[in-house]
C-alpha cells in the first residue's frame, strides 16, 4: 500500500465513523456509480463499456461534460440537469439519468426504470425487476406506483393476470387519492370483476375519479347516462358529461365530440365545431383526430380544402404512430 492509498484508506475510515451531515438522498445520488454516457454500472473509476471517468456528467442544457456540481458552461445544477434528462420523455436520451436516479431511490425514476425492464431496452426484459421497481417506488412514497402495480396485474402481460391482486393495488392507490385507480375500481364494479356487478357503485366511482382529476373518467360517466347504466338514460346529460370531459382536458372526449359534430350523430351536425374539437384533441396528442383533420382538409369539411394542410396533418398523425396516415401522406406527395 503506497502513501496515497493509505491516506485514502484513512479518509474512508474517518468518513465511515463520522455521521454524515449531507441529506440521505443527496448522498445516495452522488455515490451512485452509473455511467452518465451509457448508463452502465461502474465498479471502478472508469466505465467498463465506454471508458468514461466516474462522476462525469453531461449537462442536459448545453451538452458540456462536467465533474463539479454546476455546469462549467451554463451553470446548470447537476441534479436539475439529471431530473430534466430523466423526465424528458425520450427513452434513449433519458436512460443514464433514469438509472442513476432510480439507483438513488427516486420513486418516479424507479417507475420509469420499470418501463425499460418491461420493454427490454438497455436491460434484459425482466418481470420480477418491474415488480421490484414499483414496490421500491411505493415504499419511497411515490403513490402512483400502486396504480402501476395494479395495471400490471390487471393486464397480465408480463406477470400472470390476477384481478384480485390488481384490485388490492387499485384500492391502495385510490385510498391515496390516485384518480385513475378510482376509475379502475369503477370498471371492476361495472363489469362484476372481483366485486358483485353494481352499476350504481360504478357510476359513483367514475364521478369520484373525475372529481379527483381524471378527465377521462367523465367519459365513463357520460357512457353511463348514454346507456342508462346506474342511472336513468339521458342523452342530454351524456352530452354534457362528454363536454365536461373535454373541458377537463380529455383528448378522447375532444376526439369523440369532433366525431359526433362531424357526423351529426345525436347532435346537430356542425362541421366547424367538429374541426374545433378535433384541433383541441390533436393539440392534446390524439392521433385519430390528426387523421380526421387530414381528411377534413382534403374534403373541405368545416374548413377550406387545402392539400398542403392535409399533408401536414397526415404527417403529424404518422409521427404520432398512425400507419394509415403514412399511406395518406405518401399519396399526397
Ligand atoms: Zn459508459
Ligand atoms: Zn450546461
Amino acid at each position: 500500500m503506497n502513501r496515497k492509498n493509505i491516506l485514502m484508506f484513512l479518509l474512508a475510515a474517518i468518513l465511515c465513523i463520522l455521521p454524515l451531515s449531507a441529506p440521505a438522498e443527496e448522498e445516495a445520488v452522488s455515490s451512485a456509480s452509473i455511467c452518465m454516457a451509457c448508463g452502465s454500472k461502474m465498479d471502478g473509476d472508469a466505465c467498463p463499456f465506454c471508458g468514461r471517468v466516474r462522476g462525469v456528467w453531461t449537462c442536459f442544457n448545453c451538452g458540456a461534460d462536467n465533474l463539479s456540481a454546476y455546469c462549467r458552461v451554463c451553470e446548470k445544477n447537476r441534479n436539475d440537469s439529471l431530473l430534466d434528462q430523466a423526465f424528458c420523455g425520450d427513452p434513449l436520451r433519458a436512460w443514464p439519468a433514469v438509472r442513476l436516479l432510480a439507483e438513488a431511490g427516486d420513486g418516479e425514476a424507479l417507475c420509469l426504470l420499470a418501463e425499460y425492464y418491461k420493454t427490454g431496452l438497455f436491460v434484459p426484459q425482466d418481470a420480477d425487476a418491474v415488480v421490484r421497481c414499483y414496490r421500491r417506488a411505493s415504499k419511497a412514497g411515490y403513490d402512483r406506483a400502486y396504480l402501476f402495480l395494479g395495471k400490471l396485474y390487471d393486464e397480465g402481460e408480463l406477470v400472470e393476470q390476477d384481478k384480485f391482486t390488481a384490485a388490492e393495488y387499485f384500492q391502495q392507490a385510490a385510498d391515496l387519492g390516485i384518480a385513475e385507480a378510482i376509475w379502475y375500481l369503477g370498471v371492476y364494479h361495472a363489469e362484476g370483476v372481483v366485486y358483485e356487478p353494481d352499476d350504481e357503485k360504478a357510476l359513483e366511482l367514475y364521478v369520484q375519479a373525475g372529481e379527483a382529476g381524471d378527465a377521462d373518467s367523465w367519459m365513463s360517466v357520460a357512457v353511463c347516462y348514454a346507456e342508462g347504466k346506474g342511472t336513468e338514460q339521458d342523452p342530454y346529460e351524456a352530452l354534457s358529461y362528454y363536454e365536461k370531459a373535454a373541458e377537463c382536458g380529455s383528448a378522447d372526449a375532444c376526439d369523440y365530440l369532433g366525431y359526433l359534430y362531424m357526423t351529426g350523430e345525436g347532435v346537430e351536425k356542425d362541421e366547424e365545431k367538429a374541426v374545433e374539437y378535433y384541433k383541441k384533441a390533436a393539440e392534446l396528442g390524439n392521433a385519430r383526430s390528426m387523421m380526421a383533420l387530414g381528411h377534413a382538409s382534403l374534403t373541405g369539411q368545416g374548413m377550406d380544402s387545402d392539400y398542403d394542410q392535409a399533408a401536414r396533418w397526415f404527417e403529424l398523425a404518422a409521427l404520432a404512430g398512425r400507419t394509415d396516415a403514412l399511406e395518406a401522406y405518401e399519396s399526397l406527395r
